[in-house]
């Protein structure tokens, strides 16, 4: 039977629905109508009415760069490399939950080992409960000694690329690369040093091609972001434009070229960035500037938080999204990347990210207008999940 969610208002891709739009007719799992509460009810008599004075329905949160596997700690990714199945499914179950309390109701998982994520998003609901919709880029590529080479992604070469994205296809929904160092391995690349060459980071691009997938790159510094733009990467994650410790560059050539070509950036803010900026001066924690500068010279923005590793959480994407509130970015455009504008972005226009017929019912009904205060998405009213609604109590 169709259920009709009434609120006070519709927003789509950050913009209230016109004509007193106010309700979504879901059946099985899908939107089957948007539009004013009478008129579908009107069209479908038996459906049961559920109302929510006073909120806001809204497309279901994207939160574009997690780890579901890491668990947050100083050694977040220990348990999902030496622990026991049992173990890590656990970790994973209880970090999908989270990212559904906070309104997530679609999260890009870009990176874990053996196959975890995959098989978790896999599941039947009867063996892990209700989760949020997966895109899992397994292991991550990267070279000997490199950047998270623990989670078994190691690829060195052009053939051994090639190997690793024929083995990650049959469960991976994109390819994830290293293209630079990182902070979470002590050993090998710094950040700021790249760890491929751009050939070689072509080469993973036209050899997911084949199989239909995109490639995210992790690029802390500004040398492996400009390798990856000129690869033609689709999401740079982080996308930081370091050259040294305190050091941002902003490389106008290279931002351009990015933009013209539709590479995305995955930024990272973490939640606490509010707390960081008060305590540390040096300008590689001064979040923003690059986020501006990328919008002003038309780079798509995606949202994430990169929960999983040291020190961050799955339920605070919101705490992320004020930043841009801070820098100046309307609110509509902010609430339009973190739903719409992010499901175009990575593939998933036709099946989330709107309130649209046709569309999965993945919705947050609110309370309050997010267009007057973002806030108002920070502990959504329901959570509504492939048409089934769940209060926050329901998702501990
Ligand atoms: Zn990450």
């Amino acid at each position: 039977m169709a259920t009709i969610f009434v609120g006070d208002r519709l927003i789509s891709a950050g913009q209230i629905l016109p004509d007193g739009q106010d309700a979504v007719r879901v059946s099985r799992g899908r939107i089957e109508a948007v539009g004013r509460t009478a008129e579908l009810i009107a069209g479908a008599p038996e459906a049961s009415v559920s109302r929510f004075a006073g909120c806001s329905i809204t497309p279901g949160l994207i939160n574009s760069h997690v780890h579901l596997a890491g668990d947050c700690s100083t050694s977040s990714f220990t348990t999902l490399c030496s622990g026991a199945p049992d173990e890590v499914r656990a970790v994973i179950r209880r970090n999908a939950r989270a990212c559904l309390r906070a309104g997530c109701t679609t999260v890009r998982d870009l990176g874990d080992a053996r196959g975890y994520v995959a098989r978790f998003r896999d599941a039947t609901a009867d063996v892990d409960g209700v989760r949020p919709r997966i895109l899992s880029a397994g292991s991550p590529l990267t070279i000997s000694g490199g950047h998270c080479w623990y989670l078994g992604g190691i690829a060195d070469t052009a053939t051994e690329i090639r190997d690793a994205i024929d083995r990650a296809a049959e469960t991976a929904d994109l390819i994830k690369i290293m293209a630079g160092g990182g902070y979470v391995t002590s050993e090998g690349p710094t950040p700021f040093d790249a760890q491929y060459s751009t050939e070689l980071l072509r080469v993973a691009v036209d050899h997911a091609a084949h199989y239909g997938l995109t490639v995210a790159a992790h690029a802390h510094g500004t040398e492996p972001i400009v390798r990856c733009i000129e690869a033609g990467v689709h999401t740079i994650e982080h996308c930081g434009w370091r050259s040294g410790p305190g050091k941002r560059d902003q490389n106008d050539w290279a931002v351009r070229q990015m933009a013209q070509q539709g590479s995305a950036a995955g930024d990272t803010t973490p939640a606490v960035w509010r707390k960081i900026a008060e305590h540390v001066t040096t300008p590689e924690y001064q979040y923003g500037g690059q986020l501006t500068w990328m919008a002003e010279n038309d780079v798509t923005i995606l949202v994430g938080t990169d929960s999983g590793v040291p020190g961050t959480a799955f339920d605070q994407l919101t705490l992320s999204m004020e930043l841009y509130e801070e820098l100046g970015f309307p609110r509509s455009s902010i609430i339009d990347m973190v739903t719409t504008g992010a499901a175009q972005t990575l593939g998933l226009g036709d099946e989330t990210g709107d309130l649209r017929a046709g569309l999965a019912a993945d919705l947050l009904i609110v309370t309050g207008n997010p267009l007057d205060d973002l806030g108002a998405l920070h502990r959504p009213h329901r959570i509504v999940v492939r048409g089934t609604a769940y209060s926050q109590d329901e998702l501990d």
